[in-house]
């Protein structure tokens, strides 16, 4: 009888070990719980930026699915504005361009997202220039410093020689969450061109852009986990 007891009274124990075991392994993860909106640049009618046959919306959206993949293994919850080649513009929006982006900025608001970052590739008319890059509106204190954030992991992990920018872009300006614009790379560069495209390369930009969000959340004293 007694020995019965304790072997379920060791039961009990090891249930209650293995239960609390998961929970901490849950709230280990650095964004666990962060609700977190990706925004592929473009779609549908707007290709964005083009060589030839390459359009900048397609490269977005490929980049924010392995951006999401790599979000959601670290605890995030990811929303995109868009998972496929549409614009998100209603056909009584007189300005197609004007209402893809105020639905796009409803979406990062009816989610309750924590951050948002959005997707794009540059163009310069000279093809030496290349890098990624962080672009962000003051509108938010703490937009420069995600921007930052990131820029330095573009720096670090992609030799990124180019530096925070500014913007005033509709979009930007027009919401108070925090977020950045990430210009990814420019297509007018023949070598960035070719990576840009590439599995390996989308990863390497989608893990500093984590990191990058990481970082910035720990600087922010807002990570949700006990170390
Ligand atoms: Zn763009």
């Amino acid at each position: 009888m007694l020995k019965t007891k304790y072997k379920t009274l060791l039961l009990i124990v090891f249930c209650l070990l293995v239960l609390s075991l998961q929970v901490i392994s849950a709230k280990s993860l650095p964004l666990q719980d962060t609700i977190i909106m990706i925004d592929p640049g473009h779609g549908g009618r707007d290709s964005g930026t083009y060589y030839g046959e390459i359009l900048e919306k397609d490269i977005n959206l490929e980049i924010a699915k392995v951006l999401e993949e790599e979000l959601i293994k670290k605890g995030a919850i990811v929303y995109m504005t868009r998972k496929r080649d549409i614009d998100l513009s209603s056909i009584y929006d007189p300005a197609k361009k004007r209402g893809d982006l105020y639905r796009r900025l409803l979406m990062i608001k009816e989610k309750k997202s924590d951050l948002y970052i959005s997707i794009h590739i540059n163009w310069y008319d000279n093809p030496s220039l290349k890098g990624a890059e962080v672009l962000y509106n003051s509108i938010n204190e703490n937009n420069k410093l995600l921007a930052q954030s990131i820029m330095q992991q573009f720096k670090r992990n992609l030799n990124s020689t180019r530096t925070v920018k500014t913007t005033d872009l509709y979009m930007y300006r027009n919401t108070t969450t925090p977020g950045v614009l990430v210009e990814c790379g420019y297509l007018s560069n023949p070598t960035e061109r070719n990576q840009l495209q590439t599995k390996k390369y989308q990863q390497q930009l989608s893990s500093s852009i984590t990191e990058g969000i990481i970082n910035y959340l720990k600087k922010r004293n807002k990570i949700k986990y006990v170390i």
